[in-house]
């Protein structure tokens, strides 16, 4: 059975201290109430990665938010997969579609980050989604599902099957509007079927694909009833320890 995972993507918020505290909150938060064999990941600002891996054990482990497509060199200001793998961090996101909106990164950019992590055995929690204009204009199961072939359908089926991937519709990302549990049931099936046409039902059925966009303690059980969907990707919720830890309970 594929693993149910719940992240936070801390995204640029919190000081070091607050950090801290926060990552300890959910350690301990975790270790006394969650019971369930969900995976939780902190993906934190890479300034952090270092002191607050230290403070992940039991089902918590500590996540990149991006690292560069380049193993080292003059990238002035970004981090690579060596670097992030020299810390055993797990996870990394990547293709945010914060990071292709405001940091130009396309599909041929991601391959080449998913590809780095990888040979770096670095696991990627693999975003897509599409915006509003183009739910509403556009075939928009085809264009979330081309993301994957554009960015992904080069691994391997071995490779294929050390991803997350994470469905965001732009449209619910931070503002409070979250897809319905059968609009993210819809998509998260039709990206499964799409994964099996490529690698076959076993890969298929063996991925993790969370929901992102305005998780809330509120609304997480109802999205996680749906059988195609595997856990969040959690932004403004993960920033408090209680509400990121009822999202991880509603599992
Ligand atoms: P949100 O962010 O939960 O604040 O909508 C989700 C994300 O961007 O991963």
């Amino acid at each position: 059975m594929r693993k149910k995972i719940v992240a936070g993507n801390w995204k640029m918020n919190k000081t070091a201290e607050e950090a801290v505290a926060l990552t300890s909150e959910i350690v301990h938060m975790i270790a006394d109430e969650v019971t369930s064999d969900v995976e939780v990941v902190l993906c934190v600002p890479s300034l952090y990665l270092s002191t607050l891996q230290q403070y992940a054990t039991g089902r918590v482990s500590i996540g990149a938010q991006n690292i560069h497509q380049k193993a080292s060199g003059a990238y002035t200001g970004e981090i690579s997969a060596p670097m992030v793998k020299s810390l055993n961090i797990p996870y990394v996101i990547l293709g945010h579609s914060e990071r292709r909106q405001y940091f130009g990164e396309t599909d041929e950019i991601l391959a080449e980050k998913v590809n780095i992590a990888l040979e770096n055995g670095l696991k990627p929690i693999f975003c897509c989604g599409e915006s509003l204009e183009q739910r509403q204009n556009e075939d928009y199961i085809a264009l979330v599902q081309a993301q994957l072939t554009n960015a992904l359908f080069h691994l391997s089926a071995e490779q294929f099957g050390q991803l997350v991937i994470a469905y965001e519709p732009i449209w619910a990302i931070g503002t409070g509007l979250t897809a319905s549990a059968q609009q993210a049931q819809d998509m998260h099936a039709a990206l499964r079927s799409h994964i099996a046409s490529k690698y076959g039902a076993e890969v298929a059925d063996n991925t993790t694909i969370q929901y992102g966009g305005s998780v809330s303690a509120a609304n997480a059980a109802e999205l996680f009833s749906s059988p195609d969907v595997d856990g969040g990707l959690v932004g403004g919720a993960s920033l408090k320890s209680r509400d990121f830890v009822n999202i991880v309970k509603a599992i």
